[in-house]
């Protein structure tokens, strides 16, 4: 091999290792006493570690801390600056660690063809869609000490990606709330699996906006939200496993073709589902 290429291929190797010490640098951080695995960037799932029996804030919210001191937090879409993470270990012992939160840039979706009724909608749906909110914010405020999240996410349904996290959408011309879902476009009656282990804390055939409206906490504020199901084959409490088939994919709502929308949220701040089945 002729010398430049072999010093070409060192400097390469050279470059990539730097490369990985560098990225494996933001999937860890560590200040005094805490560590915390993941990126500080918006939508991602971090898990961290606190002294054992430590008192802990993330955003003013106090977290459930396991019996080893871990705890999970998650950064929502519009996260920026800094996260004061608050740790207290007793009285007079509190400290305050700051991460910087890496920028984030989202797409502009426009989406034409979308019903009317679902772009402004009429006055005589308007207690209907509050009651929906009210039911879905009531079960993703549900605290509990489940640890489902650790083991793991797979992708729920087979069938491309035609929506993702964060994408700012229009519908016919008029800018509306972001997307927070991740889409995965499939024909009606196409499996959808539990993407980890969790407990059902919600079911609904038919939400206005949402349509067929699952909800799975995978413990301590980490849930699982599926949309436009046609079908859903499990009931509110019932446990089930990473991969078991929960529902069918469906074209309820407010959807323009049949496809599952999956959101994950850390209680009311909304994470990017495409960042756990991605990570390592
Ligand atoms: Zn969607």
């Amino acid at each position: 091999m002729p010398q430049n290429v072999i010093f070409a291929a060192g400097v390469y190797k050279k470059v990539a290792a730097l490369v990985m010490i560098l990225y494996s640098a933001c999937l860890f951080s560590e200040q005094g006493d805490l560590q915390v695995f993941g990126r500080f960037y918006p939508g991602a799932m971090l898990t961290a570690q606190a002294p054992v029996g430590a008192t802990v804030t993330v955003f003013g919210r106090s977290v459930y801390l396991d019996p080893q001191g871990r705890f999970v937090f998650g950064l929502g879409r519009d996260a920026k600056g800094e996260v004061d993470i608050h740790v207290s270990t007793g009285p007079g012992a509190a400290k305050v660690y700051s991460f910087a939160v890496e920028p984030r840039e989202y797409k502009i979706q426009r989406i034409e063809g979308v019903a009317k009724k679902y772009v402004s909608p009429p006055e005589s749906v308007l207690a209907r869609i509050r009651r929906d909110n009210a039911s879905v914010a009531k079960a993703r405020k549900v605290k509990t000490t489940a640890a489902d999240f650790r083991e793991g996410f797979i992708r729920p349904a087979k069938g491309p990606i035609s929506g993702v996290y964060g994408s700012q959408r229009v519908f016919n011309g008029v800018p509306k709330r972001p997307h927070f879902g991740l889409d995965i476009a499939g024909p009606v009656g196409r499996k959808v699996l539990a993407p980890a282990a969790g407990t059902v804390t919600l079911t609904h055939p038919d939400m206005y906006y949402s349509g067929g409206t699952l909800l799975l906490d995978h413990g301590q504020g980490i849930s699982s939200t599926f949309i436009h199901l046609s079908k859903i084959l499990v009931a509110t409490g019932q446990r089930v496993e990473r991969g078991q088939v929960i529902a069918e994919i469906g074209a309820t709502g407010r959807v323009t073709g049949p496809h599952l929308d999956w959101r994950v949220n850390w209680f009311d701040q909304r994470l990017d589902p495409q960042l756990l089945i991605e990570s390592p």
